[in-house]
């Protein structure tokens, strides 16, 4: 459940602004899911460390040329001829995408327009 009173203005500012917005770990049933719908292309993005903690383990969104974390979320679309994004892994987006923000503290904290 979205937070009372957030609306997404779609602005894509959190998905633009990865360092940010955004928790690099991920949680261990994304990782689960990808693997279960065979979303390679999705797993491609994520590095797994050797630590024995499975919720500091997979980390996104690193690109698989460079090795570097990305501002930008790969999975992000403009709309032709809009300022507005979309996810283009919305089925199957990370936890903390289809929880974010948690609350409206987190969203002024980290540029989210949701409540604007
Ligand atoms: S996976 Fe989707 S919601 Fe999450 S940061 Fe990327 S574009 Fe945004
Ligand atoms: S920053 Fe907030 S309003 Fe903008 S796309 Fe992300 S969740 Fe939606």
């Amino acid at each position: 459940m979205p937070p009372k009173n957030f609306t997404c203005k779609l602005c894509g500012y959190c998905c633009l602004n990865l360092l940010e917005a955004y928790y690099t770990s991920l949680h261990p049933d994304d990782i689960e899911l990808w693997r279960k719908e065979g979303r390679e292309d999705i797993l491609a993005w994520v590095v797994v460390t050797s630590t024995n903690n499975p919720y500091d383990r997979y980390h996104a969104w690193i690109s698989p040329i460079t090795g570097e974390d990305v501002k930008r979320c790969p999975w992000l679309r403009k709309l032709p001829n809009k300022s507005e994004y979309i996810c283009r892994i919305d089925e199957v987006k990370p936890k903390h995408c289809r929880q974010y923000p948690t609350s409206r503290k987190h969203a002024e904290d980290t540029g989210c327009r949701g409540f604007d």
